[in-house]
């Protein structure tokens, strides 16, 4: 194999309850990336895990020069404790993957290939059905990404991983980016670049369980269409204008069955358009108040993350170990 033996490889792994996969997972990196002779770096975050991955994480560290682990305050969710990773990340380029072995490592052969070739993002799509998710999952992931597809100006295909390859140059774009809730399946779509979409199979989790509960996907969901596109404010006003149109229309014909005498006292009619635009008017504001959330939370101008240690601190953009 023909790889570019002086450059460097970071491989951001976020982690959250994944104590039985970390040396597995580090074993299974060091048998596909020796062969190709770069140089590669393996950063963890541990993504407030309650079991004891920040133990194995030490250990491995301990163990390998390579490895190094950030371990976050709390449990802030996986695209958070991407960014962590990836802020420290100072490779030529920026391998994203799961903990669980759910990303099969063989691939980044290919990706490494197809970044030699001049892509910029190699990023990964589930190939079919998740054969391993569970049942209601077959139908959520298929209406998150056609909702995300109409809604928003980014399109992604089904089952787009956050397991990709991303050049520096990318990665230093990406770092620049404060954004709250930041969904990085869609701002890599949305970054450009020379980039290129390869399928896989998941494999099974190794061991474990998947810590995505259905609340936390829905907000998940919501959340991307909401930071994609503006598109469901306008469907909503859309419909405003719709039915205001209608009432217009309707005033005249009240006005005239009135003064001809022809009103009539109608309960049923009253209530019903009541419910109607009582329940039309709660639904667009509650479009307009997950956007306003949306402002409020980013106004703040919080940290996205709190790092609570670390094994390595950086200096002048080099790994110290600590
Ligand atoms: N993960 C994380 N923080 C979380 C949830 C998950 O860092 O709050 C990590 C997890 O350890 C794994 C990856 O994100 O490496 C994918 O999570 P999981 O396997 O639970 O989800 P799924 O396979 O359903 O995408
Ligand atoms: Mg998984």
């Amino acid at each position: 194999m023909t790889y570019l033996a002086d450059k460097k490889i970071s491989i951001v792994i976020p982690s959250h309850n994944e104590e039985k996969n970390i040396s597995y997972l580090i074993e299974q990196l060091r048998e596909t990336l020796t062969p190709t002779g770069y140089a590669y770096e393996l950063i963890f975050v541990d993504d407030g895990s309650r079991d004891n991955t920040l133990n194995e994480l030490k250990i491995n560290a301990e163990l390998h020069t390579n490895v190094f682990y950030v371990e976050l305050s709390r449990n802030f969710g996986k695209d958070y404790a991407l960014k962590a990773g990836i802020a420290m990340a100072h490779g030529d380029a920026v391998i994203t993957m799961d903990a669980d072995l759910q990303h099969p490592p063989q691939l980044i052969l290919k990706m490494l290939k197809l970044w030699e070739n001049g892509y910029d993002i190699v990023y990964t799509y589930r190939e079919g059905e998740n054969p391993h998710g569970k049942g209601y999952q077959k139908v959520t992931s298929k209406l998150f990404y056609k909702g995300l597809n109409m809604l928003s100006d980014i399109k992604m295909e089904n089952g787009t991983a956050d397991f990709r390859l991303i050049d520096e140059k990318v990665v230093k774009q990406l770092k620049l980016i404060d954004e709250y809730e930041i969904f990085f399946r869609g701002i890599i779509k949305w970054a450009g670049y020379r980039q290129i979409g390869i399928p896989y199979v998941p494999s099974k989790r190794h061991t474990g369980e998947a810590s995505y509960s259905f609340p936390k996907l829905v907000k998940l969901a919501v959340g991307s269409i909401v930071a994609f596109s503006a598109r469901p404010l306008y469907i909503v006003s859309l419909i405003g204008l719709f039915f205001s149109t209608l009432a217009i229309l309707y005033i005249p014909y009240v006005l005239v069955s009135y003064f001809l005498g022809y009103a009539v006292s109608g309960w049923a009619s009253i209530i019903a358009t009541i419910a109607f635009f009582g329940g039309l008017q709660l639904l667009v504001m509650s479009v307009i108040g997950v956007y306003v959330g949306k402002i409020f939370m980013q106004s703040k101008h919080r940290p996205h993350y709190i790092i609570r240690s670390s094994n390595v601190v950086i200096v002048n953009n080099d790994f110290i170990r600590v």
